[in-house]
């Protein structure tokens, strides 16, 4: 008798286990690890959907009171066995039901209905079927008259003639078709068609010649994969400096090794241009997946992968999931990237499931970025990562000059205006010019943190070094909450450290910056880009093709616009208020900000003319300030690790974030007292909070967090493992749920 373990779709913690059915003799050979079944349940044998995640002889329960698999859905896309141990080993470390990681890693579990084209073609030669027609119309067979005829018309006899229009536009019917086939005059062949999302034209480019530092790059890598050695990279290369290039070279010797590549990038915005460009060198066999194809056309691709007629799947977070059966590498374009983090249950991070896939199926990882992950680039200094640098731009551009404004100093020049002097004399310069400008608002941290506009001072947690974040009391922003341990103060009337009262919370928007370039520069065409321009399904790259064909002067947008893209006319980059997401309540806003500002500096100057970025800040002597300034990486990524290993932040420890869920604000407090009690119960653990999360309230339910820091993993997956089963025993908190957030 042969047994399958089953999980149940349903997102239900108490049935997330496998279930033991026994597979009747006619299932054996479908049943493979894998496939979707419908399976009878509970004691009502409710009919639900599940997957196999296991087969084997032995009967872990009475076999007589085993139930059957009813049926084995044909339809149903089979997860390939290593894509379920990978959702396995995601639930396992992240913390979320088993059913929905099998969600993450098989994105399209149905069938979506197939386009087939049917072709009819002439089974003997022109001449023989031109008397084979003489003979019909004798006979008066009128229906297989008009569709040798048809065939006949055609301007290429042999390419055959489509059988829809043999039925639309001859009046075939299928009886008379197939009549012709059985008596050999034609042939109808299906053939399947794949919905190919991927809409370009076939030219292809000349590869540049690699300078040094990439060729020594490119050679090492290569042959490491042709030696069989499988491991993971680290790409340090400032913007442009070639990492594409790089990444390509390596790509082109997998794939003549008859091997399969992961082109992971940051976000759908990036798709376009990076599939033009892999189109261009490597033609017909690569493809893009992402969210917002439609079913089928996902469908496609991931069965396109797995039958082998792809070899470069490109695409962000869930292309990492693509069935490739010979995958030889995963490259991570822009590795420190918070989109590669899934912010729905499973809360995994892509870059360690990149790692974890690759070593499961002996696949080599490459990460490239210009501003390296803390984590990252720790594990690199730890040799467990080997390290690359590129520290030149390629093809000549130049690295722009950098001016930093202390805005306290305008204040004090009176200068109230969101533009600093060095900013307006050189826009007026490049407007005069006719080059580009890209106005750059740093919206991360805008909600809440409260500043001294006159000497920068920002207030922070006492206990937990982060930010105060301001709240609502009765109307008014007056309470200041530390997101982290729950610290609470009221706002001061004046700023602790110089007693000025320009304290309080510091926002503006894009559109308001957008109405005082309009008043300062009336002459200047001005795109704006964020959230609201750019719904719709193209809108973003509608607004950056628009800039790049010059239509515009002057571009303002949020983070969306520094991300990757390529304007050689922009030689000014204005960082608006460089500092403000210095003030989220966040252990990573430091290297948020040096990450943003150096992306944000890598816009100008990327063509021959050199460019300009002009750093506006409230806090010049800020190291991420500092560093971005400079450039200097290595600078900021050594006083940031200090500052790390004195909080026990990641890299250097773990944290483990517990977010506590329900609309009953009470419970959720009750619960996380009680949640943040038996966590205290393990040495070596720090726990903070609980306290309010940074989105204390969404959507009615009240959301509270609990901190674990622990310099050993293992003990915050016990404590995980820990809180999920005290859970089970909370009957008053039924209403509760439990996220977990590892290193997030
Ligand atoms: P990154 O991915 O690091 O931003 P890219 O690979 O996109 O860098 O390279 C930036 C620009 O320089 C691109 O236009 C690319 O075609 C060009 N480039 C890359 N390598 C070379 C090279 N060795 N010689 C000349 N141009 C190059
Ligand atoms: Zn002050
Ligand atoms: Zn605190």
């Amino acid at each position: 008798m042969i047994f399958a373990d089953v999980i149940v779709d349903i997102s239900v913690k108490s049935l997330d286990r496998p279930f033991q059915y026994i597979v009747p003799e006619e299932m054996h050979e479908d049943a493979v690890i894998g496939a979707m079944v419908i399976i009878p349940f509970g004691s009502g044998n409710r009919e639900l959907k599940g997957y196999i995640i296991g087969l084997s002889g032995e009967a872990k329960f009475d076999v007589h009171k085993t139930k059957e698999i009813k049926e084995i859905v044909k339809q149903g896309v089979v997860a390939e066995s290593h894509l379920l141990s990978l959702a396995y080993w995601i639930k396992e470390n992240y913390g979320s039901t088993m059913n929905d990681a099998i969600k993450a890693v098989l994105p399209v579990r149905r069938e979506i209905k197939k386009k087939i084209t049917r072709m009819v073609y002439p089974c003997v030669v022109r001449s023989e079927l031109e008397q084979i027609l003489q003979e019909y119309a004798r006979k008066h067979y009128k229906a297989k008259v008009r569709v040798l005829q048809a065939i006949l018309d055609q301007e290429d006899y042999e390419e055959g003639i489509s059988y829809e229009v043999l039925q639309r536009d001859h009046k075939a019917t299928p009886a008379v078709l197939r009549s012709l086939q059985e008596q050999e005059v034609v042939r109808i062949s299906e053939n399947r068609q794949y919905r190919n999302p991927v809409h370009q034209s076939g030219i292809s480019d000349r590869p540049p010649v690699l300078n040094q530092e990439q060729q020594v790059i490119v050679d090492a890598i290569t042959a490491d994969y042709l030696a069989g050695v499988r491991k993971t990279y680290l790409i340090h290369g400032v913007t442009g400096s070639g990492k594409t290039e790089v990444y390509m070279r390596i790509i082109e010797q997998v794939i003549a090794q008859g091997q399969q590549v992961i082109m992971l990038i940051p976000e759908i915005a990036l798709t376009f241009q990076t599939v033009s460009r892999f189109y261009r060198r490597f033609g017909e066999r690569v493809s893009v997946m992402h969210s917002r194809l439609s079913q089928g056309e996902k469908f496609d691709q991931f069965e396109r992968a797995k039958a082998g007629e792809i070899d470069i799947m490109i695409g962000p977070r869930s292309a990492l999931f693509t069935p490739f059966e010979r995958l030889g590498l995963i490259v991570m374009d822009e590795e420190h990237e918070t989109s590669y983090q899934s912010e729905m249950p499973p809360k995994y991070h892509a870059r360690e499931v990149a790692v974890h896939r690759a070593a499961m199926t002996g696949a080599s990882v490459i990460l490239g970025s210009a501003t390296p992950s803390l984590e990252s680039y720790y594990r690199a200094q730890k040799g467990r990562y080997r390290l690359f640098t590129l520290t030149h731009r390629a093809g000549g551009a130049v690295l722009p000059r950098i001016w930093v404004t202390d805005l306290r100093e305008e204040l004090e020049r009176k200068n109230r205006s969101i533009f600093g002097e060095k900013l307006t004399e050189l826009m007026e310069d490049r407007l005069q010019k006719r080059e580009q400008i890209i106005l750059f608002l740093n919206r991360r941290g805008y909600a809440g943190s409260v500043s001294c506009r006159k000497c920068g001072e920002v207030l922070k947690c006492p206990h937990c070094s982060v930010s105060l974040t301001a709240h609502m009391r009765y109307g008014r922003l007056d309470q200041l909450v530390c997101h982290y341990c729950g610290y609470q103060t009221p706002m001061p009337a004046l700023c602790p450290n110089c007693q000025s009262k320009y304290i309080g919370t510091f926002g503006i928007g894009t559109q308001k910056v957008e109405q005082m370039v309009r008043e300062r520069f009336p002459e200047a065409g001005v795109l704006r880009m964020d959230a609201d321009t750019t719904t719709g399904k193209e809108g973003h790259e509608k607004i950056l093709q628009d800039f790049a064909s010059g239509s515009a002067d002057i571009l303002i947008g949020t983070q969306m616009i520094v991300k990757g893209h390529d304007f050689p006319n922009v030689t000014l980059v204005g960082i608006l208020a460089a500092d403000l997401s210095l003030n989220v309540g966040d252990f990573r806003a430091a290297e948020r900000t040096y990450q943003l500002l150096a992306q944000a500096a890598g816009r100008a100057g990327r063509g021959d003319k050199p460019g300009d970025v002009v750093l506006q800040t409230y806090q010049p002597e800020h190291y991420s300030i500092v560093a971005a300034a400079k450039q200097d990486y290595m600078g900021f990524y050594q006083q940031e690790l200090i500052q790390r290993q004195i909080l026990q932040y990641p890299p250097v420890s773990n944290i483990l974030g517990v977010l506590v869920l329900s609309e009953d604000l009470r419970h959720v407090r009750e619960l996380s007292e009680g949640l943040a009690e038996q966590m205290r119960q393990y040495e070596q653990v720090v726990v903070l909070g609980p306290a309010p999360a940074a989105l204390a309230k969404a959507k009615d339910v009240h959301r509270y967090i609990i901190y674990a820091k622990c310099r050993d993993y293992r003990v915050l997956r016990q404590i995980k493992n820990m809180l999920e089963q005290y859970m089970k025993a909370q009957e008053r908190y039924r209403d509760c749920r439990l996220q977990f957030d590892f290193n997030l």
